[in-house]
């Protein structure tokens, strides 16, 4: 049994409904996935609902926008309480950012003589969580440039004239909120960071695991990331990070995360769970 528990929908910058994406997971035959599209949840509902109908566990999930240290880190919460009032105002707030820095970014593009315009791009991201994918795809309609890689490469990658930087939380404040929650907090693709002297700091924010297989991982990083989730006593989480298609093909079954490691995932958020008062 196999899970991929990094995954994006239509919600934030992927382009798979939950429907679409929960008969993939089927089609892979994965026995769990979870949803984590940035600074949001509200695609878990939905997700939660096409999982069911495809006799797929699901694990609802964010993936945070954190910094530490000027360091820009991916923190995913999992098994968060999707109602969770805290987790709802810091997640709106982040849309809110995310939607004015679409603006901007079009603003920029604009001044290079581009025409886009930041409403239609909005309306076409058709989401509250909306990122710089929507105006690499913008670009690419638009003719201007061939591929989504290559709007990053000209335009959107950091220092890039159509960049603008990303609101972010702390890393202390991300775990705090995760837990408040009642999930769980995973530093994201630690392979794509490599920052690992920031671990130690984070375990002791409270951090609670490291995503040691991703699709941008290979078998040494990977490797890697176990010993010092071992090291650290971090659980263990895994996922290809699908967007939808990638070159032609979708990432999702890419990787496959042993179901052992869901299970101490579950294991860890139930002990975590507050007790009543006796
Ligand atoms: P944002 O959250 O708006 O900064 O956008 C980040 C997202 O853009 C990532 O989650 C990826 O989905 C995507 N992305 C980042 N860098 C690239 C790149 N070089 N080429 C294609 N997509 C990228
Ligand atoms: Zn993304
Ligand atoms: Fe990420
Ligand atoms: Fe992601």
């Amino acid at each position: 049994m196999f899970a991929d528990l990094h995954l994006h929908t239509c919600y934030s910058d992927g382009t798979y409904t939950p429907q679409e994406l929960a008969g993939h997971a089927k089609g892979h035959g994965l026995a769990a996935i979870a949803l984590t599209d940035h600074d949001t949840v509200e695609g878990c509902g939905p997700m939660a609902l096409a999982c069911l109908q495809e006799g797929v566990e699901f694990i609802p999930g964010s993936e945070l926008t954190a910094e530490i240290n000027g360091h820009e880190l991916h923190l995913i919460g999992y098994l968060l309480d999707i109602h969770h009032p805290r987790l709802l105002l810091e997640t709106g707030r982040f849309q809110v950012v995310r939607q004015d820095r679409i603006r901007e970014m079009v603003g920029r593009l604009n001044r290079l003589g581009l025409s886009l315009d930041a409403d239609a791009v909005l309306a076409r991201a058709n989401c509250r969580a909306p990122g710089r994918p929507h105006v690499a795809r913008a670009l690419v309609e638009a003719g201007v440039c061939a591929s989504p890689d290559e709007a990053f490469e000209r335009f959107l990658k950091k220092h890039r004239p159509g960049w603008v930087p990303k609101f972010k939380i702390s890393t202390q404040n991300a775990i705090e909120l995760i837990h408040e929650a009642g999930g769980l907090a995973v530093m994201a693709h630690p392979g794509l960071n490599r920052h690992d002297e920031l671990i130690a700091e984070l375990a002791a924010q409270g951090l609670d695991g490291i995503e040691c297989y991703h699709s941008a991982h290979s078998p040494s990083t990977s490797a890697h990331y176990l010993e010092i989730a071992h090291e650290h006593g971090l659980l263990v989480t895994g996922g290809s990070d699908c967007h939808g298609l990638n070159k032609g093909k979708p990432l999702i079954g890419s990787v496959q995360l042993p179901y052992i490691y869901v299970q101490q995932l579950k294991d860890r958020a139930l002990q975590s769970l507050p007790h009543p008062v006796s």
